[in-house]
């Protein structure tokens, strides 16, 4: 079972368990998935933006 990819663009998690750190791993509807380090850079900039907004 090692064909994970990343979930958003699709890129191919590295076989190195140390470069998997740099990955997220999630589990979304009940299956396992996993998000590479630029995505996951680009997805919690999104979510700080949110939180800057008109939220408080
Ligand atoms: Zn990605």
């Amino acid at each position: 079972m090692d064909e994970a990819s990343c979930d958003r663009c699709g890129a191919e998690l590295p076989t190195e368990p140390g470069r998997r750190l740099a990955w997220s791993h999630h589990v979304q509807a009940g299956r396992p998935g996993w998000t590479c380090p630029a995505c996951t850079r680009e997805h919690s900039r999104s979510i700080e933006a949110r939180l800057d907004g008109q939220w408080w």
